[in-house]
Protein backbone atom coordinates (compact mmCIF):
# COMPACT_ATOMS: atom_id res chain seq x y z
CA UNK A 1 0.00 0.00 0.00
CA UNK A 2 1.43 3.11 -0.47
CA UNK A 3 2.05 5.99 2.13
CA UNK A 4 3.58 8.99 3.03
CA UNK A 5 5.54 10.58 5.46
CA UNK A 6 4.31 13.40 8.03
CA UNK A 7 5.93 14.92 10.88
CA UNK A 8 4.56 13.81 14.31
CA UNK A 9 5.32 13.82 17.94
CA UNK A 10 5.73 10.98 20.27
CA UNK A 11 7.74 8.45 22.54
CA UNK A 12 9.48 5.43 22.33
CA UNK A 13 9.69 4.00 25.50
CA UNK A 14 7.34 4.58 28.25
CA UNK A 15 9.90 6.43 30.61
CA UNK A 16 11.36 8.59 27.57
CA UNK A 17 10.30 12.19 26.74
CA UNK A 18 8.01 12.83 23.93
CA UNK A 19 10.02 14.28 20.87
CA UNK A 20 9.64 15.13 16.87
CA UNK A 21 9.56 11.77 14.61
CA UNK A 22 8.51 10.54 11.37
CA UNK A 23 5.67 8.25 10.87
CA UNK A 24 3.84 6.75 7.62
CA UNK A 25 0.01 7.48 7.03
CA UNK A 26 -1.54 5.57 3.58
CA UNK A 27 -2.57 7.38 0.49
CA UNK A 28 -5.99 7.73 0.93
CA UNK A 29 -8.25 4.86 -0.23
CA UNK A 30 -11.50 5.61 -2.40
CA UNK A 31 -13.21 5.54 1.08
CA UNK A 32 -10.85 8.08 2.74
CA UNK A 33 -10.23 11.82 4.01
CA UNK A 34 -6.94 12.92 4.08
CA UNK A 35 -6.95 15.93 7.15
CA UNK A 36 -4.36 18.21 7.67
CA UNK A 37 -4.51 18.73 11.70
CA UNK A 38 -5.21 21.96 12.96
CA UNK A 39 -5.72 21.37 16.94
CA UNK A 40 -5.31 17.79 18.95
CA UNK A 41 -6.47 17.98 22.67
CA UNK A 42 -4.43 16.35 25.35
CA UNK A 43 -6.22 13.75 27.33
CA UNK A 44 -5.02 11.84 30.40
CA UNK A 45 -5.73 8.76 28.30
CA UNK A 46 -2.30 10.36 26.32
CA UNK A 47 -0.49 10.18 29.11
CA UNK A 48 -1.43 6.59 30.11
CA UNK A 49 -0.40 5.55 26.93
CA UNK A 50 2.74 7.22 26.52
CA UNK A 51 3.81 6.08 29.81
CA UNK A 52 2.43 2.30 29.23
CA UNK A 53 0.43 2.74 32.62
CA UNK A 54 -2.28 0.12 31.74
CA UNK A 55 0.25 -2.29 29.86
CA UNK A 56 0.22 -3.02 26.21
CA UNK A 57 1.14 0.66 24.79
CA UNK A 58 2.91 -0.21 21.25
CA UNK A 59 6.36 1.92 20.77
CA UNK A 60 7.09 4.18 19.02
CA UNK A 61 3.82 5.54 20.73
CA UNK A 62 2.15 8.79 18.99
CA UNK A 63 -1.00 9.80 20.96
CA UNK A 64 -3.77 12.20 20.25
CA UNK A 65 -7.89 11.80 20.05
CA UNK A 66 -9.07 15.05 20.09
CA UNK A 67 -8.75 16.26 16.87
CA UNK A 68 -9.83 18.99 14.79
CA UNK A 69 -8.63 19.46 11.08
CA UNK A 70 -9.26 20.80 7.42
CA UNK A 71 -9.50 18.02 4.57
CA UNK A 72 -6.79 18.29 2.06
CA UNK A 73 -7.68 14.83 -0.08
CA UNK A 74 -10.86 13.52 -0.72
CA UNK A 75 -11.24 9.13 -1.97
CA UNK A 76 -13.08 8.98 -4.97
CA UNK A 77 -15.89 7.38 -3.00
CA UNK A 78 -16.49 9.85 -0.30
CA UNK A 79 -19.53 11.53 -0.64
CA UNK A 80 -19.91 13.21 3.16
CA UNK A 81 -16.99 15.67 2.55
CA UNK A 82 -15.53 17.94 0.28
CA UNK A 83 -11.54 19.49 0.19
CA UNK A 84 -11.92 22.41 2.71
CA UNK A 85 -14.06 20.98 5.47
CA UNK A 86 -13.23 21.61 8.67
CA UNK A 87 -13.54 17.66 10.71
CA UNK A 88 -13.40 16.00 13.58
CA UNK A 89 -11.45 12.71 14.61
CA UNK A 90 -12.37 11.27 18.08
CA UNK A 91 -11.36 7.98 19.66
CA UNK A 92 -12.23 5.57 16.84
CA UNK A 93 -10.74 5.09 13.66
CA UNK A 94 -12.24 1.74 12.41
CA UNK A 95 -14.26 -0.79 13.59
CA UNK A 96 -16.38 -4.43 11.78
CA UNK A 97 -18.72 -2.82 10.91
CA UNK A 98 -21.07 -5.72 10.66
CA UNK A 99 -20.90 -7.26 14.47
CA UNK A 100 -24.44 -6.63 16.85
CA UNK A 101 -22.56 -3.58 18.67
CA UNK A 102 -21.61 -1.75 15.52
CA UNK A 103 -25.11 -2.69 13.78
CA UNK A 104 -26.58 -0.65 16.75
CA UNK A 105 -24.23 2.54 16.45
CA UNK A 106 -22.33 1.31 19.16
CA UNK A 107 -18.46 1.31 17.75
CA UNK A 108 -16.83 1.48 20.97
CA UNK A 109 -18.43 -2.07 21.99
CA UNK A 110 -17.13 -3.17 18.40
CA UNK A 111 -17.30 -7.15 19.57
CA UNK A 112 -14.00 -7.59 16.81
CA UNK A 113 -12.85 -4.69 18.46
CA UNK A 114 -12.32 -1.04 17.43
CA UNK A 115 -9.22 0.65 16.46
CA UNK A 116 -8.63 3.25 18.64
CA UNK A 117 -7.33 6.64 16.86
CA UNK A 118 -3.82 5.50 18.20
CA UNK A 119 -2.13 1.81 19.99
CA UNK A 120 -4.85 0.65 17.64
CA UNK A 121 -4.59 -2.27 15.49
CA UNK A 122 -3.99 -0.92 12.19
CA UNK A 123 -6.52 -2.42 9.52
CA UNK A 124 -4.74 -1.28 6.72
CA UNK A 125 -1.16 -1.03 6.84
CA UNK A 126 -0.69 -3.40 9.52
CA UNK A 127 1.40 -2.39 12.70
CA UNK A 128 -0.43 0.09 15.12
CA UNK A 129 -2.11 3.16 14.40
CA UNK A 130 -0.51 6.83 15.36
CA UNK A 131 -2.71 9.50 16.99
CA UNK A 132 -3.27 13.36 16.49
CA UNK A 133 0.27 14.32 17.84
CA UNK A 134 1.23 14.83 13.93
CA UNK A 135 0.24 16.64 10.97
CA UNK A 136 -2.10 14.63 9.11
CA UNK A 137 -4.00 12.00 9.14
CA UNK A 138 -6.11 9.99 6.81
CA UNK A 139 -9.34 8.17 7.92
CA UNK A 140 -12.59 6.07 6.35
CA UNK A 141 -15.36 8.94 6.05
CA UNK A 142 -17.63 6.78 8.25
CA UNK A 143 -15.23 8.04 11.42
CA UNK A 144 -15.07 11.80 10.53
CA UNK A 145 -17.44 14.38 12.03
CA UNK A 146 -18.68 17.37 11.18
CA UNK A 147 -17.95 20.38 13.38
CA UNK A 148 -20.46 23.12 14.09
CA UNK A 149 -19.73 25.99 12.32
CA UNK A 150 -20.05 28.77 15.10
CA UNK A 151 -18.03 26.94 17.86
CA UNK A 152 -14.30 27.98 18.45
CA UNK A 153 -12.01 25.07 16.59
CA UNK A 154 -9.13 24.54 19.36
CA UNK A 155 -12.11 24.59 22.26
CA UNK A 156 -14.15 21.98 19.75
CA UNK A 157 -11.43 19.62 20.23
CA UNK A 158 -11.74 18.40 23.38
CA UNK A 159 -15.32 17.29 22.59
CA UNK A 160 -13.97 14.89 20.74
CA UNK A 161 -12.75 12.32 23.87
CA UNK A 162 -14.26 14.52 26.94
CA UNK A 163 -17.14 15.62 25.59
CA UNK A 164 -18.44 11.98 24.38
CA UNK A 165 -16.64 9.91 27.14
CA UNK A 166 -19.43 12.08 29.66
CA UNK A 167 -21.89 12.69 27.08
CA UNK A 168 -22.93 9.33 26.61
CA UNK A 169 -23.28 8.00 30.08
CA UNK A 170 -25.18 11.04 31.10
CA UNK A 171 -27.45 9.91 27.78
CA UNK A 172 -27.60 6.29 28.63
CA UNK A 173 -28.55 7.02 32.22
CA UNK A 174 -31.86 9.65 30.62
CA UNK A 175 -29.91 12.36 32.57
CA UNK A 176 -32.41 15.56 31.70
CA UNK A 177 -34.32 18.25 32.86
CA UNK A 178 -34.62 18.20 37.28
CA UNK A 179 -32.34 15.31 37.25
CA UNK A 180 -29.74 15.58 40.03
CA UNK A 181 -25.75 15.27 38.52
CA UNK A 182 -22.61 14.80 40.64
CA UNK A 183 -19.00 15.19 39.22
CA UNK A 184 -16.15 13.58 40.49
CA UNK A 185 -12.84 15.62 40.13
CA UNK A 186 -12.54 18.48 38.11
CA UNK A 187 -10.35 18.24 35.22
CA UNK A 188 -11.04 17.44 31.24
CA UNK A 189 -13.59 15.01 31.18
CA UNK A 190 -15.18 16.70 34.73
CA UNK A 191 -15.59 19.69 33.45
CA UNK A 192 -17.11 18.67 30.35
CA UNK A 193 -19.57 16.10 32.26
CA UNK A 194 -20.19 19.63 34.28
CA UNK A 195 -21.24 21.97 31.22
CA UNK A 196 -22.99 18.98 29.53
CA UNK A 197 -25.18 17.83 32.49
CA UNK A 198 -26.18 21.47 32.74
CA UNK A 199 -26.88 21.92 28.91
CA UNK A 200 -29.72 18.52 29.50
CA UNK A 201 -30.93 20.98 32.55
CA UNK A 202 -29.81 18.62 34.88
CA UNK A 203 -28.51 20.04 38.80
CA UNK A 204 -25.00 19.36 38.86
CA UNK A 205 -22.41 19.13 42.16
CA UNK A 206 -19.00 18.59 41.57
CA UNK A 207 -17.03 16.09 44.36
CA UNK A 208 -13.38 17.60 44.31
CA UNK A 209 -10.34 17.05 46.42
CA UNK A 210 -9.24 20.68 45.69
CA UNK A 211 -11.21 23.53 47.21
CA UNK A 212 -9.40 26.01 45.17
CA UNK A 213 -11.33 24.98 42.08
CA UNK A 214 -14.64 25.96 43.77
CA UNK A 215 -15.09 29.63 41.73
CA UNK A 216 -14.23 27.65 38.81
CA UNK A 217 -16.39 25.03 39.03
CA UNK A 218 -18.78 27.59 39.86
CA UNK A 219 -18.08 29.74 36.75
CA UNK A 220 -18.70 26.45 34.84
CA UNK A 221 -21.95 25.79 35.84
CA UNK A 222 -22.11 23.65 38.85
CA UNK A 223 -24.18 24.88 41.33
CA UNK A 224 -22.61 23.03 44.29
CA UNK A 225 -19.19 21.69 45.41
CA UNK A 226 -18.65 19.62 48.29
CA UNK A 227 -14.76 18.73 48.70
CA UNK A 228 -14.75 14.86 49.07
CA UNK A 229 -11.85 15.16 52.04
CA UNK A 230 -14.60 16.61 54.44
CA UNK A 231 -16.49 14.13 56.27
CA UNK A 232 -19.23 16.58 57.01
CA UNK A 233 -19.59 17.82 53.54
CA UNK A 234 -20.08 14.24 52.34
CA UNK A 235 -22.37 14.10 54.85
CA UNK A 236 -24.76 16.90 53.71
CA UNK A 237 -25.04 14.61 49.78
CA UNK A 238 -26.24 11.75 51.47
CA UNK A 239 -28.97 9.82 49.43
CA UNK A 240 -29.07 12.50 46.81
CA UNK A 241 -27.80 12.03 43.38
CA UNK A 242 -29.55 10.44 40.52
CA UNK A 243 -26.36 9.87 38.44
CA UNK A 244 -22.43 10.20 39.30
CA UNK A 245 -20.03 10.25 36.57
CA UNK A 246 -16.76 9.42 37.93
CA UNK A 247 -13.34 10.59 36.03
CA UNK A 248 -10.92 10.34 38.77
CA UNK A 249 -8.03 8.42 36.88
CA UNK A 250 -6.15 6.11 39.53
CA UNK A 251 -7.25 3.70 42.54
CA UNK A 252 -9.56 5.20 44.68
CA UNK A 253 -12.49 4.43 47.54
CA UNK A 254 -15.99 4.57 45.72
CA UNK A 255 -17.90 3.57 48.71
CA UNK A 256 -18.17 6.91 49.84
CA UNK A 257 -19.60 8.07 46.58
CA UNK A 258 -22.33 5.04 46.70
CA UNK A 259 -23.71 6.47 49.39
CA UNK A 260 -24.63 9.88 47.83
CA UNK A 261 -26.70 7.90 45.40
CA UNK A 262 -30.50 7.95 45.75
CA UNK A 263 -32.41 4.68 45.62
CA UNK A 264 -32.38 3.18 42.34
CA UNK A 265 -28.97 5.78 41.21
CA UNK A 266 -25.79 4.62 39.11
CA UNK A 267 -22.46 6.16 40.11
CA UNK A 268 -20.88 5.27 36.06
CA UNK A 269 -16.95 4.96 36.13
CA UNK A 270 -15.18 6.23 32.99
CA UNK A 271 -11.34 7.35 34.83
CA UNK A 272 -9.94 4.19 36.24
CA UNK A 273 -9.27 1.10 34.78
CA UNK A 274 -8.14 -1.79 37.40
CA UNK A 275 -9.40 -3.23 40.65
CA UNK A 276 -10.86 -1.49 43.23
CA UNK A 277 -9.66 -0.55 46.47
CA UNK A 278 -10.99 -0.54 48.89
CA UNK A 279 -13.24 -3.12 47.40
CA UNK A 280 -16.91 -2.50 46.79
CA UNK A 281 -19.54 -2.81 49.16
CA UNK A 282 -22.32 -4.70 48.45
CA UNK A 283 -24.98 -3.82 50.86
CA UNK A 284 -25.48 0.07 50.22
CA UNK A 285 -26.31 -1.42 46.87
CA UNK A 286 -28.23 -3.93 47.60
CA UNK A 287 -30.28 -1.68 50.20
CA UNK A 288 -30.86 1.11 47.67
CA UNK A 289 -31.26 -1.03 44.68
CA UNK A 290 -27.83 1.58 43.48
CA UNK A 291 -25.25 0.78 40.97
CA UNK A 292 -21.61 0.83 40.03
CA UNK A 293 -21.14 0.95 35.91
CA UNK A 294 -18.96 2.07 33.36
CA UNK A 295 -18.39 3.47 30.24
CA UNK A 296 -16.81 3.61 27.30
CA UNK A 297 -16.46 7.18 25.31
CA UNK A 298 -19.27 6.61 22.91
CA UNK A 299 -20.05 5.76 18.99
CA UNK A 300 -19.63 7.60 15.82
CA UNK A 301 -23.28 8.85 15.60
CA UNK A 302 -24.07 9.77 19.24
CA UNK A 303 -20.49 11.87 18.60
CA UNK A 304 -22.08 13.92 16.22
CA UNK A 305 -24.85 14.15 18.34
CA UNK A 306 -23.19 15.47 21.17
CA UNK A 307 -21.40 17.95 18.48
CA UNK A 308 -24.39 19.35 17.31
CA UNK A 309 -26.14 19.77 20.83
CA UNK A 310 -22.74 21.73 21.88
CA UNK A 311 -23.17 23.88 18.63
CA UNK A 312 -26.43 24.88 19.12
CA UNK A 313 -25.78 25.54 23.37
CA UNK A 314 -22.52 26.95 23.05
CA UNK A 315 -20.75 24.45 24.35
CA UNK A 316 -17.06 23.94 24.35
CA UNK A 317 -14.28 23.21 26.22
CA UNK A 318 -12.22 25.30 28.43
CA UNK A 319 -7.80 25.37 27.04
CA UNK A 320 -5.00 25.96 27.55
CA UNK A 321 -3.64 26.52 24.15
CA UNK A 322 0.20 24.99 23.87
CA UNK A 323 2.87 24.10 21.22
CA UNK A 324 3.83 20.60 20.62
CA UNK A 325 7.19 21.25 22.11
CA UNK A 326 5.95 21.56 25.36
CA UNK A 327 3.90 18.27 25.41
CA UNK A 328 6.33 17.01 28.54
CA UNK A 329 5.90 20.07 30.80
CA UNK A 330 1.97 19.32 29.83
CA UNK A 331 2.04 15.92 31.18
CA UNK A 332 3.50 16.77 34.24
CA UNK A 333 1.40 19.78 34.99
CA UNK A 334 -2.33 17.49 34.21
CA UNK A 335 -0.09 14.63 36.83
CA UNK A 336 -0.85 17.58 39.14
CA UNK A 337 -4.23 18.93 38.12
CA UNK A 338 -2.64 22.06 37.01
CA UNK A 339 -5.05 22.91 33.77
CA UNK A 340 -7.96 24.78 33.19
CA UNK A 341 -9.42 22.39 32.03
CA UNK A 342 -7.35 21.15 28.76
CA UNK A 343 -4.37 21.52 26.96
CA UNK A 344 -4.80 21.80 23.19
CA UNK A 345 -1.93 21.68 20.90
CA UNK A 346 -1.38 24.31 18.19
CA UNK A 347 -0.39 22.11 15.40
CA UNK A 348 1.67 24.66 13.54
CA UNK A 349 4.00 24.67 15.99
CA UNK A 350 5.01 21.44 14.97
CA UNK A 351 5.77 22.53 11.11
CA UNK A 352 8.37 25.38 12.73
P1 LIG B 1 -7.51 14.98 34.15
O1 LIG B 1 -7.75 16.18 33.31
O2 LIG B 1 -6.17 14.75 34.69
O3 LIG B 1 -8.60 15.06 35.36
C1 LIG B 1 -8.71 14.10 36.37
C2 LIG B 1 -9.22 14.78 37.67
O4 LIG B 1 -9.40 13.74 38.64
C3 LIG B 1 -8.23 15.75 38.29
O5 LIG B 1 -8.38 17.05 37.78
C4 LIG B 1 -8.58 15.67 39.78
O6 LIG B 1 -9.68 16.51 40.07
C5 LIG B 1 -9.03 14.24 39.94
N1 LIG B 1 -7.91 13.39 40.42
C6 LIG B 1 -6.70 13.21 39.85
N2 LIG B 1 -5.95 12.33 40.54
C7 LIG B 1 -6.73 11.93 41.57
C8 LIG B 1 -6.53 11.03 42.63
N3 LIG B 1 -5.38 10.34 42.77
N4 LIG B 1 -7.54 10.87 43.51
C9 LIG B 1 -8.68 11.57 43.39
N5 LIG B 1 -8.91 12.44 42.38
C10 LIG B 1 -7.96 12.60 41.48
O7 LIG B 1 -7.91 13.66 33.37
P2 LIG B 1 -9.01 13.45 32.19
O8 LIG B 1 -8.35 13.69 30.88
O9 LIG B 1 -10.25 14.15 32.58
O10 LIG B 1 -9.20 11.87 32.27
C11 LIG B 1 -9.72 11.27 33.43
C12 LIG B 1 -9.60 9.75 33.31
O11 LIG B 1 -10.54 9.29 32.34
C13 LIG B 1 -8.24 9.25 32.83
O12 LIG B 1 -7.90 8.09 33.56
C14 LIG B 1 -8.46 8.91 31.37
O13 LIG B 1 -7.57 7.92 30.89
C15 LIG B 1 -9.88 8.39 31.44
N6 LIG B 1 -10.63 8.40 30.17
C16 LIG B 1 -11.56 7.44 30.00
C17 LIG B 1 -12.35 7.42 28.87
C18 LIG B 1 -13.42 6.40 28.70
O14 LIG B 1 -13.84 6.16 27.58
N7 LIG B 1 -13.93 5.80 29.75
C19 LIG B 1 -12.12 8.38 27.88
C20 LIG B 1 -11.19 9.37 28.11
C21 LIG B 1 -10.43 9.39 29.26
P3 LIG B 1 -9.84 17.29 41.48
O15 LIG B 1 -8.58 18.10 41.67
O16 LIG B 1 -11.05 18.14 41.22
O17 LIG B 1 -10.09 16.28 42.54
ZN1 LIG C 1 -9.26 10.63 25.70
Amino acid sequence: METINVKAFGTTAPEADLAAMSIERRVATPKDVEIEILYCGVCHSDLHTARNDWGGTKYPSVPGHEIVGKVTTVGSEVTKFKTGDVVGIGCIVDSCGTCESCKKNLEQYCLNGFTGTYNGKDRHLGGHTFGGYSEKVVVDESYVLNIPENLDLAAVAPLLCAGITTWSPLRHWNVKEGSKVAVIGLGGLGHMAIKLAKGLGASVTLFSRTPGKTDDAKALGADEIIISTDEAQMKSVRGKFDVIIDTVPYVHDVNPYVATLNISGTLVLVGYLGPLDPMLQTVPLIMGRKSVAASLIGGIAETQEMLDFCGKHNIVSDIEIINMQNINDAYERMLKSDVKYRFVIDMQSLKG
